[in-house]
């Protein structure tokens, strides 16, 4: 069935004389033919005729997946006069043949169907049970003892009982086999088979594998009273249970129509089985289509040489003649085919980005293309980053991520368990007001901290004082922010109370009264960029989590919905569904698994990660191997059918696309493309290098600007494609391309000067010691990050310093302090890409203050933490008033010494710490507050050991005495003076160049010219 491209029905002028034989029969029909002969279209218009013939009700379409399903009900309504047939799923129509067997079966109510995660989630419970109760009866082989707790263990063992039930086997049968075969593996597994399907009767429930088995056994025992025609697409996706169970539903006076393709049955995919499509060949009249309209010759020439000429066995002989060479009717819109080998996966994804943009000028809609990746896991983050760093639109299902792992809904979710604990404990509601949702920067929850530790207030109680916000105006956006967070948790909760279902309850959280939080995702996801690829993914596990709280209320009903809801949605790793559905609805270009792509087409399909290890890795099942079981026996072991699944998933991949479909490698020299593309006569072309041409708007301005800046004030295509960029503007009159006015330009402008002077002369020049070293060290940065501000981002490892920097002050008041408990409570540090590097850092932070507390425990005297300087100092013939804090100062009867701690992992050199300008100003600063001579100062390098005999102790770095030396300090503070009153700002390259962030726009360095 075709993808989120597809329209109307093919009209039935045009139909060929296969379909047409399809659409007329009357006796079982199975058609047999490749990607794009037309097979789905038959089937449509076969919905429509025998709606016709024996009436819309007695007939049902049964799709591959509800997307697939939709489209069809979409293409069959215009043929037909009267009501549509319902065209559903498999799983769905057994849902329903199970429910309406329910009252005949004396229960209640029909079993609750368990969701894939859900079976999962019961699989481990009961794995973990057999592990941990003394005298449970699965007797699990000693050496599989360390797999079994892990979670590759339980998917294939869920995988094995799946397989068992499919294939028809119970418990005691399945020991038995597995006694005689001399296999305790397989004796435990059927142990906890038994186990397992006991567990699921005492709750009502089944998994999928069940359903059928129960749906089959419903129609068995009561055949539909009235004959049932089903028409069926996609067969080769079908499990042997599933085959008998059309086959029985249309066996008494019923029909059968139903088409496959045997090339595209991947073992692997939900159980399919081609020994279930071979069994349903056996009931019908087997049909080959022979005319192939999607996709030219050379899709089939490579399906057919990758395939060659073996057919299968149980199938019949003669539709294999010639079943993989029909005739290609359109070959002037045939698809065209390329394979590429790129350097990278960067240089895949810039030209990819090119190719897409291409497509989309020549007309192609960004909805009808996709990028079909072999290894999610490896592949889809550095391809979704390059593509929407080059502003392509994307749509990337959710499928892979657990729900509870999506931001947004690990937010809400976070959210409705304060709700449902009634938490008013505003200190632990840390992670919600820095969310999305209430978009707090950590920076200021830390700010209140700070507060709260000063002053020994709770942060509750400073929450409650009317007058705190402005009594300590840097905690105010926070307790701002605690004051909205509080009345949306009250309005959820007075919801709950009230008797609102887990929906209403949600939505609450999630409107919060003003709609903020979800006018802001939306108005970023209809941006380009990652942000909006973030955006859009956001929005979309918010809808499911919706569609599943909407469920909520006739699956667990009243209050306790919502706490099974979070339950359910935490512990088991449900996975949004993919919703191309979705993608159609927005014009942008889907990105999913190669895995999930059967069923669907696109005119334009790109297919990445064609190299030879990613498809050549193999399946590794471990332990336990489903595939051994068969509908008759326990296999010695399984047959080796990777290698055929590999070549008919490249079958189903050259299958995916109507005009263009392009093959992709980027493994490098190290990983080459796959040899099965030679196989299939394809030419790989190899693409050196990143494109030439500008990828993004901006690309495309500075291409333009450093053209007309060679060319001086001359008139060039440049300059005037720049002044048509400048002039557009979009619908709120704002600029589009904001950087192409020259004006914006960094870098161009005459030295100017102020109006009015930088600092009155009248007063002495304020600046903190930090200041006067980074003046010392570059002006130009100095003016650019301290005066202007422009460099306002944060980083992980900003935050990681000043969480280390607060605990190590607070160490010294409170030195009995837990240094880990005091990182548990201080850590808010955000941004860390992985939890396992947030782990190692909060590791390394904890280590950081166990050092600091070794080393004040070294000091002869008591010393003072984050002490208070505010000192003025005489620069030649000016004023300089030093502020800040110092982050230990150690007062001796006759001299003070001062000490700065770091949290940098390199040490500066001995030369950099005699000349620090910070230590200089501290010591000759405090040496005038406190009218005693510094006798020195030092670096104190927490996250560094002071040597291999000393692991426990921070490295230190000395600096003499001032009066050691010449007044090179106050000649620095007398120049940083002069700078200043001068406004010369002149950049200064040096060392400090490399972490500089105006690198890009500074005139000293290259890209800045
Ligand atoms: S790149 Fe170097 S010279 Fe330029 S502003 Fe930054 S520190 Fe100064």
């Amino acid at each position: 069935m075709a993808g989120p491209q597809a329209a109307g029905a093919v009209p039935s002028s045009q139909l060929d004389d296969v379909q047409r034989s399809v659409i007329a029969t009357d006796s079982h029909t199975l058609l047999l033919g490749p990607a794009g002969t037309g097979k789905s279209t038959a089937l449509v218009h076969a919905t429509a005729a025998l709606a016709d013939r024996w009436g819309a009700g007695c007939v049902v379409g049964v799709a591959s997946d509800r997307t697939a399903a939709r489209s069809w009900q979409g293409q069959v309504a215009p043929l037909v006069d009267g009501a549509v047939p319902p065209i559903t799923t498999l799983a769905a129509l057994a849902v329903d043949l199970v429910a309406g067997a329910a009252p005949a079966a004396d229960t209640d109510e029909a079993p609750r169907v368990l969701t894939g995660p859900e079976q999962e989630l019961r699989v481990r419970e009961l794995l973990d049970g057999t592990l941990t109760t003394a005298g449970n009866e699965v007797e699990w082989p000693p050496e599989w003892k360390p797999a079994l707790p892990t979670r590759s263990f339980a998917r294939v063992l869920r995988r094995c009982l799946a397989q068992a039930r499919r294939t028809g086997w119970d418990p005691r049968d399945l020991r038995a086999a597995a006694v005689a075969a001399n296999d305790p593996g397989w004796a435990a597994v059927a142990d906890f088979l038994a186990e397992y399907l006991d567990v699921l009767d005492w709750e009502g429930a089944i998994d999928y594998a069940e359903l059928g088995v129960r749906a089959l056994r419903a129609v068995t025992l009561a055949p539909p009273t009235t004959p049932l025609v089903v028409i069926l697409d996609d067969a080769q996706h079908l499990d042997p249970v599933q085959a008998q169970l059309v086959t029985t539903l249309t066996g008494r006076g019923g029909l059968l129509v139903a088409a496959a393709d045997p090339d595209q049955c991947m073992a692997s995919y939900r159980g399919a089985d081609l020994a279930a499509l071979t069994a349903l060949a056996d009931t019908c009249q087997v049909r080959r289509a022979n005319r192939v309209y999607r996709g030219g010759s050379a899709g089939r020439d490579a399906r057919r040489n990758l395939l060659g000429s073996r057919w299968y066995a149980g199938l019949p002989a003669e539709v294999g003649l010639g079943y993989r060479t029909p005739a290609v009717v359109h070959e002037a819109v045939g698809t065209q085919l390329v394979a590429v080998e790129f350097d990278d996966p960067v240089a895949q994804a810039l030209h990819l980005a090119d190719r897409l943009r291409a497509a989309h000028r020549d007309g192609i809609p960004w909805r009808d293309m996709a990028v079909l990746v072999t290894s999610p896991a490896r592949e889809m983050a550095p391809l979704v980053r390059g593509l929407a760093q080059a502003h392509i639109p994307l749509h990337v299902p959710t499928t892979d991520v657990p729900l509870a792992a999506q931001p947004a809904v690990a937010t809400l979710v976070a959210a409705a368990e304060v709700v449902l604990d009634g938490g008013s404990d505003p200190a632990s509601w840390k992670d919600l007001v820095c969310s999305d949702m209430m978009g707090l920067p950590p920076r200021e929850w830390r700010a209140l901290l700070r507060v709260s530790e000063r002053r020994s207030r709770s942060v509750a109680d400073l929450w409650r004082d009317p007058l705190a916000a402005s009594e300590f105006p840097e905690a105010g956006p926070a307790l701002r922010v605690l004051t909205a967070l509080d009345r949306r948790l009250d309005r959820a909760r007075r919801r709950h109370l009230s008797g609102g279902t887990p929906a209403e309850v949600l939505w609450d959280l999630w409107h919060g009264g003003d709609d903020v939080w979800p006018e802001r995702l939306r108005r970023r996801a209809l941006t380009t960029g990652e942000g909006a690829v973030a955006a859009g993914r956001d929005l979309d596990s918010v809808i499911q989590l919706f569609r599943l709280a909407e469920r909520a209320p006739e699956r667990w009903g009243g209050q306790r919905g919502l706490r099974s809801l979070l339950d359910e949605i935490d512990h088991h790793e449900i996975a949004a569904e993919p919703d191309l559905k979705a993608a159609s609805r927005s014009d942008s270009v889907s990105v999913l698994s190669l895995h999930r792509s059967p069923g669907h087409s696109w005119p334009l399909v790109v297919v990445t990660g064609l190299t030879e290890a990613a498809w050549t890795a193999t399946d590794s099942i471990g332990l336990i191997d489903p595939g051994r079981l068969t509908a008759d026996t326990l296999l010695p072991m399984a047959p080796r059918r990777a290698a055929a699944e590999r070549r008919r998933l490249l079958t189903m991949a050259l299958g995916r696309a109507s005009r263009q479909l392009i093959l992709c490698a980027a493994g490098g020299a190290d990983d080459p493309p796959t040899a099965l593309l030679a196989d299939a006569g394809i030419t790989i072309r190899r693409v050196v290098g990143r494109p030439a041409a500008p990828q993004t708007p901006l690309d495309l301005i500075l291409r333009a600007r450093s053209e007309m800046v060679g060319h001086g004030s001359a008139e060039t295509a440049a300059r005037s494609a720049l002044q048509r960029l400048g002039a557009l503007r979009d619908t709120t009159g704002a600029p589009v391309c904001p950087g192409a006015d020259p004006r914006r330009w960094p870098g161009v402008a005459d030295w100017s000067i102020g109006p009015v002077p930088l600092r009155r002369p009248d007063r002495p020049l304020s600046l903190s010691a930090s200041g006067v070293a980074l003046l010392d060290e570059c002006p130009l940065r100095w003016l650019l990050q301290r005066e202007a501000r422009g460099d306002r981002t944060t980083s992980p490892a900003a935050d990681f310093g000043l969480m280390v920097h607060e605990g190590a002050a607070l160490l010294v008041r409170e030195p009995d302090t837990d240094p880990r408990a005091l990182v548990d409570r201080l850590w808010s540090p955000s941004g860390y890409d992985a939890s396992w590097y947030e782990a190692r850092e909060q590791d390394m932070a904890a280590l950081a203050l166990r050092r600091a507390a070794a080393w004040l425990a070294t000091r002869p005297v008591p010393v003072l933490a984050e002490h208070p300087i505010d000192q003025i100092l005489a620069a030649g013939s000016d004023l300089v008033r030093v502020r800040g804090s110092v982050d230990v100062v150690e007062v001796h009867p006759e001299h003070v010494l001062v000490w700065d701690h770091k949290t940098r992992r390199s040490v500066a050199s001995t030369s950099d710490s005699s000349h620090s300008v910070q230590l200089g100003i501290y010591q000759w600063a405090l040496q005038e507050a406190l009218g005693r001579p510094a006798e020195g100062a030092g670096l104190v390098h927490l996250c560094v050991a002071a040597g291999t005999k000393e692991p426990d102790l921070p490295k230190v770095r000395e600096q003499p005495p001032l009066s050691d030396r010449a007044d090179w300090i106050g000649q620095v503070v007398t120049d940083a003076a002069a700078a200043i009153r001068a406004e010369q700002f002149r950049p200064r390259p040096g060392a400090g160049c490399r972490t500089c962030p105006f690198q890009s726009s500074c005139p000293a360095q290259g890209g800045g010219s």
